[in-house]
């Protein structure tokens, strides 16, 4: 089931109001028009009903695609909302969770993605199979060894699933702040299969590296960077 709330919106243009819906949670078993939405950028998009403007609302959404078993909490990280305060706050609401599940049952696995594009990479991540912390993982080696090209403080590195190969990743590298989409880089496949193979015997050292919901090699730069300074 998807879970939406009827919201009144100003205009950040023209100021007039309106109710709309926006939704909360997405089922995308149950109601599949939401995440073509989601992937046409229309989900939580309203129009001025005045002067026609075209705005996405941005609000904490639950992806829910009971196929991928993991729940994807998107929270946009915004002006009011900094990175680290999202972090903080999630941590708190999973322990929350976790205290209430019954003793018998497994906590489903949550994810927390900070943007639009990084929650329609993880989604086709997931669908092809992929395994995210070992993608984060050779994202961390690319931004470590291309730093001029590929900087965490001004770039996203991200994954285009669909452009990938049976020999090649495609990786596109997107300006976090305009979120233009700029050069693309090529990553062997082979590196990946290996390092697969690596988790299975040892997944420890993937877990330390990412053991939070945020499995982000971007976000893991940023504080280490943050911790440095
Ligand atoms: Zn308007």
């Amino acid at each position: 089931m998807s879970i939406s709330t009827t919201v009144n919106i100003s205009c950040p243009s023209c100021g007039t109001s309106q109710d709309v819906r926006l939704y909360d949670a997405i089922n995308v078993n149950t109601d599949p028009e939401l995440k073509v939405a989601l992937m046409q950028n229309q989900l939580n998009r309203v129009e001025c009903i005045d002067c026609g403007l075209s705005f996405r609302v941005d609000k904490p959404v639950l992806y829910n695609d009971p196929a991928l078993k993991t729940l994807i909490h998107w929270v946009p990280e915004n002006d009011a909302a900094g990175r680290e305060e999202i972090l903080e706050e999630f941590e708190q609401s999973l322990e929350k969770m976790n205290a209430m599940m019954p003793e018998d049952q497994e906590a489903p696995a949550v994810c927390l993605v900070l943007s639009r594009v990084e929650l329609v990479e993880l989604i086709f991540m997931l669908e092809a199979g992929l395994n995210q912390r070992v993608v984060e993982y050779v994202k961390y080696s690319i931004y470590t060894r291309n730093s001029e090209k590929v900087n965490p403080k001004q770039h996203r590195l991200l994954l285009n699933v669909q452009d990938s190969t049976e020999e090649e990743f495609c990786f596109v590298v997107q300006n976090a702040a305009t979120n233009e989409l700029g050069e693309l880089l090529r990553y062997g496949r082979a590196a990946y299969d290996s390092m697969s193979e690596l988790f299975v015997e040892n997944p420890d050292e993937f877990m330390d590296m990412f053991p939070g919901p945020c499995i982000s090699a971007r976000n893991l730069l940023l504080e280490e960077e943050a911790y440095e300074a």
